[in-house]
């Protein structure tokens, strides 16, 4: 089986775990809906049936770590063999689940939008975030099983200054992140330069971009930064499929909303072009930096949530 329509080249596929969030932040998008009854089959029979243009997955939510779905979804993921998975949570429940991860998960973006623990729980509007000493914990814990963790700070502020960044930098090294991604708040909806990336023009950046996110990375102070850019549903802007998300009620759709459902035919009735879709992608530098990451394949869990 194939996919009906023509798809991206390095399409990302996004799991939304059932369960919720015990957060509660200003700017989240995840939406609560019914879970499937058979949810974890049905994700094992997309997983079948979607082709092998997908090598990574995002497991995402409401929040992962506390989904009573996160043990059976990473044994299916497991299994697949994608060369690259990403969790991103908030890290509450993350220390009792560490052992789940190994051999599965290569990389987590963990959500922290301040380096002070009191401005982060009024972000996350809950107190059960990991504090600052318990973050020091669980960076040791995953680099153990060879997981490197990146902070992910939602940027709503577009007046903050260079020490924010600098701060933010000094505060990621003491906790054993490595590196830190300053994400534009998708309320916004464009992919105008937020203040704090301009500020920073004059340091080498390596930029991926496509027609509805945008990747800048920066080496500041020793470690990588990213700008992450994204528009509020890819789908809406693109007639080709950006990504698969499974969503809890048993769906895959192509959009965040989880309205179009993606479909499958067989192989003989499809026509991928995948030379159209890649003329839409692009990637540059403005000084020879390697690619740090890449653009259009995990913008993921930012959407939903963190
Ligand atoms: S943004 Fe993330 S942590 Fe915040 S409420 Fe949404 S899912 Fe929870």
């Amino acid at each position: 089986m194939k996919l009906i329509k023509e798809i991206q080249p390095t399409p990302n596929l996004s799991i939304i775990l059932p369960g919720g969030c015990n957060g509660k932040c200003s700017f989240c998008f995840w939406k609560k809906t019914d879970t499937h009854p058979l949810y974890v089959d049905r994700l094992e029979q997309y997983l079948t049936l979607l082709p092998n243009i997908f090598t990574q997955c995002s497991i995402t939510g409401g929040e992962p770590t506390l989904s009573v779905f996160l043990e059976p979804v990473l044994e299916l993921i497991k299994k697949k063999g994608y060369p690259k998975v990403v969790l991103t949570t908030n890290g509450t429940n993350i220390m009792n689940n560490i052992d789940l991860f190994d051999g599965v998960i290569n990389h987590i973006n963990l959500s922290r939008h301040s380096i002070n623990d009191d401005e982060n729980y009024k972000i996350f509007n809950c107190n059960d975030v990991p504090n600052s000493d318990q973050l020091i914990d669980i960076c040791n814990s995953l680099n153990k099983i060879n997981i490197d963790l990146n902070l992910n700070c939602v940027v709503s502020d577009n007046t903050l200054g260079a020490e924010y960044v600098y701060d933010f930098i000094d505060y990621a090294k003491t906790i054993g992140a490595t590196s830190v991604t300053f994400r534009k708040n998708y309320d916004a909806d464009d992919l105008e330069l937020i203040s704090i990336d301009e500020l920073f023009s004059d340091f080498r950046t390596t930029e991926k971009s496509c027609p509805v996110c945008k990747t800048r990375c920066k080496l500041i102070c020793g470690m990588p930064i990213y700008f992450k850019y994204s528009l509020k549903e890819p789908s809406d802007h693109v007639d080709f499929i950006y990504e698969a998300i499974y969503h809890p009620n048993g769906l895959l759709t192509e959009d965040w909303h989880g309205l179009n459902e993606i479909k499958f035919v067989q192989e003989s009735n499809i026509n991928i072009n995948i030379q159209k879709i890649n003329s839409a992608f692009s990637s540059s530098s403005n000084n020879g930096h390697d690619h740090y990451t890449s653009c259009g394949q995990s913008r993921s869990r930012s959407y939903t949530s963190c």
